[in-house]
């Protein structure tokens, strides 16, 4: 199997889940390197996107249809599959059905490369793949691959993505199809969900500093007991580190994360020194939480890609708050979530 894949700059490019915040990334690193054929497909409105890039083809669709993962295949040679229904834990949590409904888009996405000869095909899976056992302390052990088995993945999404990984290996195996898959570990940055619900921990904590510090409040509520651990990574080494797994030589699935292990404490005392703010903590102990503590073991894809993510906590924190702070300044929040946040004590 090719190690390395190139394309000629008019050559077709899949990027599903481009209206979301990887692959609103990923579709607007790829126009500015001068791919002039980029399907940007999403079920979103289009005018709900998070970035459109103009060079883009913008499409809105449901991947769950065989018919329309057929139809945006024809002819391409890669396809990048970043659409999922997902959210941070709390949405997670109390939508597991929905999540597992996922594996119709990757199936069907499947199904259409195979048909069609595309050259290779790139897999978004998640650290909820590993083994929820684990997990369950603050000094958490950081995760190698072959931690995801014997399997015991976060109950419906863990679980869509661990055997959406496996249908992607056997795809592979057994019709010649080349797929690569990461393993995204908490990734963060501007032009992500902020707001709504399915918000994760670094986007919705920069909104409440953010909304303390233009509102006024003294108080700042976090899911748990704030001693939980992470690693997060920056949407720019995401970007970075999906297009070298993608071009590289490792089939098997890969952690794409960060090694900087870090309290959710710890990320909010970041972002009050960001802000030039300091909050009472008041801790919601029986809100979703997610495991324990979870961390990447970058040891394997430092040995095969030679490389690691190079943004710092502080500074990626830095671009993201600045980011939705100007977002919550603007008056720019879903209309469902504003009186919680503008009430968020
Ligand atoms: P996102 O929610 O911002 O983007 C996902 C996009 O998929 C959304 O815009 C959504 O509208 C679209 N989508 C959902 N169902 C669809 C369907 N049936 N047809 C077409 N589009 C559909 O999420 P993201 O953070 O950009 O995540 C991208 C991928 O990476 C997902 O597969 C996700 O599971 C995975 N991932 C993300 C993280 C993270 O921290 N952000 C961590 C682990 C894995």
């Amino acid at each position: 199997m090719a190690a390395e894949v190139r394309l000629a700059t008019d050559d077709a490019i899949v990027v599903t889940g481009a209206g979301g915040f990887i692959g609103g990334h990923l579709v607007a690193h790829l126009a500015r390197s001068g791919f002039t054929n980029v399907r940007a497909v999403d079920s979103k409105p289009l005018d709900q996107w998070y970035q459109r890039p103009a060079d883009a083809r913008c499409l809105e669709a449901d991947l769950r249809d065989s018919i329309v993962c057929q139809a945006v295949t024809t002819d391409a040679r890669w396809v990048f599959n970043l659409a999922a229904d997902m959210g941070g834990m709390g949405f997670i949590e109390a939508n597991r059905a929905r999540c597992m409904l996922s594996v119709l888009i990757n199936t069907n996405l499947l199904l259409g490369a195979m048909r069609h000869g595309v050259e290779r095909y790139f897999f978004s899976s998640s650290a909820c793949v590993y083994n929820v056992g684990l997990q369950r302390r603050p000094d958490v052990t950081a995760l190698r691959e072959e931690d995801a088995y014997p399997a015991a993945p976060e109950d419906g999404y863990g679980w869509e993505k661990l055997f959406s990984e496996r249908m992607c290996r056997h795809f592979s195996e057994d019709f010649g199809l080349a797929t690569r898959t990461a393993r995204y570990h908490n990734v963060y940055g501007p032009h992500g969900t902020w707001d709504g619900g399915r918000e994760k921990a670094p986007a919705a904590i920069c909104r409440k500093v953010a909304a303390a510090k233009l509102f006024g409040h003294k108080t700042i509520d976090i899911w748990g007991d704030g001693r939980q651990t992470r690693s997060f990574t920056y949407i720019d080494d995401c970007v970075d580190g999906t297009l070298r797994i993608f071009s590289g030589g490792h089939q098997d699935p890969l952690n794409l994360g960060s090694e900087e292990l870090v309290s959710i404490d710890d990320v909010v005392t970041i972002v009050e020194e960001i802000a030039g703010v300091r909050l009472k903590r008041v801790y919601q102990v029986d809100a979703p939480k997610g495991v324990r503590g979870r961390n990447s073991d970058n040891t394997l894809i430092r040995e095969v890609l030679g490389w690691a993510p190079s943004t710092t906590l502080r500074d990626g924190l830095e671009q993201t708050f600045g980011w939705v702070y100007d977002q919550l300044r603007a008056g720019r929040l879903d209309p469902d979530a504003r009186d919680a946040v503008l009430s968020t004590a």
